[in-house]
């Protein structure tokens, strides 16, 4: 579930937060109220069978922001795939690029989270490795004529290259979440992201608390330190990491960090930037940092004159909307915690 492209605008911007974040992966979930150890069976609260992925999140949060989108993906010829494909068209993300294969399953993610929304989890890619260049080639029109491509890495990377490369040479702008990063990621990535967008969560001495691990998708956290060999643990760090990689070729760096929202570098402007995030009582963060992506490209792509700055302040809002509720349940449908303000009333006030 790995491209994202954004279109022509043809409706008004309307913010719908996710009620569940949406992929190529089947995502099980149990609530308990902590988790198993090896070898142990806990008895649990909730279960739901959703759907998840980080191309896919990304996609259907700039859908429900108002994008004309198409996810490009392969899932399983099974029940999960069909349901899949049906749920994003749910979304209005189109899947005409969305390839079912008899020769995996589609991708699955079985994710426990405990009381304090702490999570394990385990993926089985399935159908996910299976995207190749053919597939691209099938789809170069949707890529070529988008106006930003998104990218992630759960796909095979050379797969998403690829596509970032036929979004480059056709003038498309191009975001990239090394996601989950690879400490050997070819450094060609960097050369053709415009927006390379990672994170950093897990960090205590940014305060934030052990909730905010990284649990926004479903793969391994601090994608910065992987990435750079610089373990950030303050935003100086964050800044650091910025650097580097705009030394590698990045042209635009954001690096997120939770609860203390992300920090920007450039080519043009390149001095850190601090972008805090709203304070929000966090109930679960899963897919908050796909949520984060997904606005960003949809404001690349509708908002292309807005400064960079405002952009990622509006990212920020709409990511930390998402985290006020148990992704995959109908909490997101309810009114928000704490202050009594739906999630669009809360994103209208703050951005
Ligand atoms: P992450 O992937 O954890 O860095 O999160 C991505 C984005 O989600 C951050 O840049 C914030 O905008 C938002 N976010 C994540 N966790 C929180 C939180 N606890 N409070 C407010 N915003 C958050």
């Amino acid at each position: 579930p790995e491209l994202l492209t954004s279109r022509s605008s043809q409706r008004l911007c309307r913010v719908i937060f996710p009620k569940s974040p949406i992929s190529a992966w089947a995502q099980w979930q149990s609530l308990t109220t902590r988790l198993p150890k090896a070898g142990e069976t806990v008895l649990g609260q909730k279960f739901f069978i959703g759907f998840g992925g980080k191309g896919a999140n990304q996609c259907v949060q700039s859908a429900r922001l108002g994008a004309k989108t198409s996810l490009i993906c392969k899932v399983g010829n099974d029940s999960f795939g069909n349901d899949y494909v049906e749920n994003l068209k749910k979304n209005g993300v189109s899947t005409a690029f969305v390839g079912q294969t008899t020769e995996a399953a589609t991708g699955t993610a079985s994710i426990i989270v405990n009381s304090e929304g702490q999570n394990v989890i385990v993926i089985v890619p399935g159908a996910n490795l299976l995207l190749n260049s053919e597939d691209l080639k099938r789809a170069s029109d949707v890529i070529c004529k988008a106006k930003v491509v998104v990218c992630q890495l759960e796909i095979s990377p050379a797969v998403s290259l690829e596509a970032l490369k036929m979004a480059r040479a056709s003038g498309v702008k191009t975001l990239f979440n090394p996601a989950p990063a690879l400490a050997d990621l070819d450094p060609q990535f960097y050369t053709h992201s415009d927006v390379f967008c990672c994170n950093e969560t897990e960090n205590k001495s940014l305060k934030m608390p052990a909730i905010l691990s990284d649990n926004h998708g479903i793969s391994g956290p601090k994608h910065a330190e992987i990435l750079t060999g610089i373990p950030v643990g303050n935003l100086e760090d964050a800044g650091k990491v910025g650097r580097m990689l705009l030394e590698r070729g990045c042209k635009l760096v954001v690096v997120t960090l939770g609860a203390e929202g992300c920090v920007m570098i450039s080519v043009e402007e390149p001095i850190p930037k601090h972008v805090p995030a709203g304070k929000v009582r966090a109930v679960d963060t899963t897919g908050a940092g796909d949520s984060f992506v997904g606005a960003l490209a949809f404001y690349l792509a509708y908002y292309p004159k807005l400064p960079m700055e405002e952009m990622v302040r509006k990212c920020n809002c709409i990511a930390s909307g998402t985290i006020l509720g148990i992704s995959a349940s109908p909490v997101y449908e309810v009114q928000k915690e704490g202050h009594g303000l739906s999630q669009q009333q809360y994103f209208d006030e703050h951005t």
